[in-house]
């Protein structure tokens, strides 16, 4: 099995700001953690999930939840001079097919909220 590097350092920092945020809150118990993950950014969601299960054990996030939403893709389309939806990296600009598209939106993951015990 090839070990999952990046979704492995990924679930690491999630498990930072979960657990500050748990402190914060003066929880001892994490029951679900809400993440959203652009619909470009290369993550592998089983990966993480299994990243995220390995992290969590014997710290307060054990056994939680891990909930994923997907916030969709957005790029600049030169030739259009508009922003245009993309579902998928590597994908044409679905309005003229041109590939030279900056990604502006979608590639990013972070920690919506915490459920805690
Ligand atoms: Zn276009």
């Amino acid at each position: 099995m090839k070990l999952p590097m990046h979704e492995m350092s990924l679930a690491e920092s999630i498990l930072q700001v979960v657990e500050e945020t748990a402190r914060s809150s003066a929880a001892d118990q994490v029951r679900a953690v809400r993440l959203e993950i652009g619909a470009l950014s290369h993550v592998e969601r089983d990966s993480l999930r299994f990243c995220f299960d390995a992290v969590t054990r014997g710290t307060l996030a054990d056994g939680a939840r891990l909930e994923i939403d997907a916030t969709p893709g957005r790029a600049w389309c030169m030739p259009c001079s508009e922003s245009v939806e993309l579902s998928r990296l590597g994908d044409a600009c679905p309005r003229c097919g041109s590939y030279q598209l900056q990604v502006t939106q979608g590639e990013e993951m972070r920690v919506k909220d915490i459920e805690v015990a």
